[in-house]
């Protein structure tokens, strides 16, 4: 086998809450992450000449070593003492620094390609943990389909996925950095620790009402508090004929609305197509990367 082709699926928050502050810095999450249709397709292709060669087109895409796609590549490299050249090439359909996990995806379907396609042999429990090494929601990536996700998002406990469940995303075209939404957050006003039981509950039964009313983001006040226009445009959403709920994903500022179904979606969509830099509908995806 000479190439490998993965789909990089991106990740909703369903349910998002910081529950402390650790020593190096980062947040103890308590938190449900969802893969979702919507992905971009990765191609790794084995090359002579030695090293690691990134391409993608998108702008706000670097393509030299600091992309999470290389660094996933690089770290597996070091892992197993060298696995000679190879390209990667990004086609990005998950807008950027959107809180749908789209560096992590790319990183996630590299860990697994690369193992399979020089056959490697190295266990899903290994390539996760070098996953969380690259970033915080690459375990999950890895994972895909549902989970509550502890510490920083890394601990996982799989839940069952929600089969093909009718989903709008809109993105304001806001890139935001995940670094900056944390540091504005009032800890103390976040504790909602209860919310997030319930709603794990109603995933368990698959009960998209009991979802859709109990949706929950601690994130959402510092990005609405800096960007007005995306607590609007989820209000907007939540008011659509046919939408059980709507929240930011993430760290922002791509919001999503659980729908009854695609008609209910594509008639959401056309009304917001016009006035967001992104607007799609998919629906939710049981993994996280797939071979193709
Ligand atoms: P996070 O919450 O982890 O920041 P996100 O979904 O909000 O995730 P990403 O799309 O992963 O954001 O992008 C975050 C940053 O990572 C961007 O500034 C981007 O330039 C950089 N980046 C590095 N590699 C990639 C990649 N393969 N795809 C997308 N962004 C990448």
């Amino acid at each position: 086998m000479q190439d490998i082709r993965v789909r990089a699926h991106a990740k909703i928050n369903l349910y998002l809450d910081v529950v402390g502050k650790r020593e190096d810095g980062y947040h103890n999450l308590e938190t449900i992450f969802h893969s979702i249709g919507l992905h971009d397709d990765v191609i790794i292709r084995k090359q002579e000449t030695k090293g690691i060669t990134v391409h993608c087109e998108h702008p706000a895409v670097p393509c030299d070593s600091s992309n999470l796609a290389h660094r996933a590549a690089q770290c597996l490299s070091d892992e197993v003492g060298g696995i000679g050249g190879i390209t990667i090439d990004i086609c990005k359909r998950i807008p950027v620094a959107a809180g749908l996990a789209g560096g992590s995806a790319n990183a996630a379907a590299v860990l697994h390609g690369v193992n399979q396609l020089f056959e490697l042999g190295l266990t899903q429990d290994l390539l996760m943990h070098l996953g969380s090494q690259l970033g915080a929601d690459v375990p999950f990536c890895l994972h895909g389909g549902a989970a509550l996700g502890l510490g920083i998002g890394e601990r996982l406990t799989r839940l069952p996925a929600l089969s093909d469940i009718s989903l709008l995303l809109l993105n304001p075209g806001i890139e935001v950095s995940t670094a900056s939404v944390f540091k504005k957050l009032n800890f103390s006003l976040t504790k909602r620790k209860q919310a997030g039981i319930i709603i794990k509950t109603y995933v368990e039964k698959s009960d998209v009402v009991g979802i859709g009313e109990n949706l929950y983001n601690c994130l959402e006040m510092p990005v609405f508090s800096e960007y007005p226009e995306v607590g609007v445009l989820k209000d907007e959403l939540s008011t659509q004929a046919g939408c059980y709920g709507a929240l930011m994903s993430g760290s922002g500022a791509t919001v999503f609305a659980i729908v009854y179904n695609r008609d209910a979606a594509h008639r959401s969509e056309s009304h917001f197509k016009s006035r967001v830099s992104f607007c799609t509908s998919t629906v939710t995806s049981p993994v996280g990367v797939y071979v193709y």
